[in-house]
């Protein structure tokens, strides 16, 4: 019988589980993870309720027995806590993540009740695969499985650190190196001076958190740019975009502007053009060559990533409150330097278009710049055990692993037929693959390639490509 590890029990390698039971009942699955709960991840586990979804209630859809929406309209308790909903419309609605996270964690509960042992929970660390007559699975305290393919499901790395260069801070206790460590921001006195580096959706998340805790210090958001993210908008529509000739990221961004701009005159959101460019960025990005993305990444992606990555508009309000009230401050400037001393850390950066330079007082400093994504600059023991046996290989501007189709590229660069990957690990080949409509499109696919492998026991190639045309599908709104 085929048996499957998948390494990493949040969201991605959730979602594979519970379609690999529907698709292929006979199948061995053992799910590997090292946190505390299954289904949640970082994302939705360690969350507060004032943690929104920063995508409505319609779009986190995952094609289960029940629906989200009837999960949350199945329990008052569920209903009232979602304070996005109010006198609003469910489906469009920003509810708390933890929700969405108790939702999956119900059913991969309920599916693995029902599996009669075909679906096992092993708690633990992945820390090495080898590669044999079948794969070994090393964990951390010493136990091993063996089976015949792996997914790696391990989802974002930890942050890496926030500036170029290194500092004796980085080593203090009033460094938060990773916001969604359990418990990292316990440490914050509520008068205690916070700065947050970065200003993005972490930066969000840390100031919410940290004013549900009483904190009533300055808080103050420096990031090289100061601009916080933007803000979803519902209503209006936009058709699927006609796409010019030119391609070129420098193009395409000129093009995507000039819609909006037409779209606002219409009486239509911006946002709309947003969410209809997203079906296509995976398709767009493989077009590109290695130049053309390397300079998206350097000159474009600030953009991208402002008008992609947006926030729920009750987090906006509570933000501008916080704001208003001289709670929170966000600056734009560039760090120069990071220096203990005995009252906390002095940080001197120079303010975005000034040439004087300028300090802060923090008693704590949190690192918002958000996840890693290269490969080649991470601790975690399961991916350097992959490099060092040259199973995997980076990609050349350090966005994670080379897979194609899910399977992994390996050092000489032949798609893995045991080894496979999903979400943001994928990114190099995707680009657009971080979030909750495109990672159930690629665990889908992934699900019905093994659920065939399992029977047939060998691969049926796959054309290159398909999956970016297969998000494609997934229409404009998301
Ligand atoms: C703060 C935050 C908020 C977000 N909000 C949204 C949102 O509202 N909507 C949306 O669509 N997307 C959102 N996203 C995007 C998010 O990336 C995806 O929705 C999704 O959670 C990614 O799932 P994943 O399985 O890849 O990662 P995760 O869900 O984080 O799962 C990875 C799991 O692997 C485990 N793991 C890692 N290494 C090992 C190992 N060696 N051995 C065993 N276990 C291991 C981890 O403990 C973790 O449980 C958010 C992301 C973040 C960071």
């Amino acid at each position: 019988m085929a048996s499957i590890a998948i390494l990493g029990g949040g969201f991605s390698g959730s979602l594979l589980a519970l379609k690999l039971r529907a698709a292929a009942p006979d199948l061995d699955i053992v799910l590997v993870e090292r946190g505390a709960e299954i289904g949640k991840g970082v994302a939705y586990g360690c969350c507060d309720s004032r943690h929104l979804l920063n995508v409505p209630v319609h779009r986190m859809e995952l094609g289960l027995d029940v629906s989200f929406i009837d999960w949350l309209r199945a329990d008052q308790a569920r209903l009232a806590s979602s304070p996005g909903q109010s006198g609003g419309v469910l489906e469009d609605a920003f509810v708390p993540r933890a929700l969405f996270g108790a939702y999956l964690h119900e059913k991969m509960n309920e599916a693995v009740s029902a599996s009669g042992g075909r679906l096992a929970i092993v708690r633990g660390e992945a820390v090495e695969v080898e590669a044999g007559r079948l794969v070994t699975v090393r964990l951390r305290d010493g136990r091993t499985l063996q089976v015949d393919r792996v997914v790696l499901a391990l989802g974002h790395l930890p942050p890496r650190l926030p500036t170029s260069f290194e500092s004796p801070v980085y080593a203090s206790p009033r460094y938060v190196a990773d916001p969604w460590e359990k418990g990292a921001l316990n440490g914050i006195g509520p008068d205690e001076p916070v700065v947050m580096i970065g200003s993005g959706l972490t930066m969000v998340d840390v100031a919410l958190h940290l004013a549900r805790q009483g904190h009533k210090g300055s808080l103050t958001a420096l990031s090289r740019r100061g601009h916080l993210p933007q803000v979803h908008r519902g209503g209006g529509a936009w058709p699927a975009l006609v796409l010019p000739a030119d391609r070129s990221p420098r193009n395409l961004i000129s093009f995507l502007r000039a819609e909006a701009a037409r779209a606002e005159a219409a009486g239509v959101p911006w946002q709309r053009v947003a969410d209809a460019a997203r079906p296509v960025a995976a398709s767009l990005w493989q077009g590109w060559t290695a130049i053309e993305r390397a300079l998206f990444l350097r000159h474009l992606r600030p953009w991208w990533d402002l008008h992609r990555h947006r926030m729920a508009p009750e987090a906006a309000e509570a933000l501008a409150a916080m704001e208003s009230s001289g709670h929170l401050r966000v600056l734009g400037g560039r760090i120069e330097a990071l220096e203990a001393g005995p009252a906390g850390i002095e940080l001197r950066y120079r303010p975005r278009g000034q040439k004087a330079p300028a300090s802060l007082q923090a008693a704590h400093i949190v690192n918002c710049t958000g996840p890693n994504m290269s490969i080649g600059r991470t601790g975690e023991p399961i991916i350097l055990s992959l490099i060092r046996q040259n199973l995997l290989k980076e990609d050349p501007l350090g966005l994670g692993l080379e897979t194609d189709d899910c399977a992994v590229i390996d050092g000489y660069g032949w798609p893995s037929k045991w080894l496979f990957a999903l979400g943001p690990l994928t990114r190099p080949s995707l680009w657009e693959v971080t979030a909750v409509p495109e990672i159930r499109v690629q665990v889908e696919r992934l699900a019905l390639r093994l659920a065939g492998t399992a029977q047939a026991a060998s691969l049926v190639p796959r054309p290159r490509h398909a999956l970016a045309s297969a998000f494609a599908d997934l229409g404009a709104g998301i």
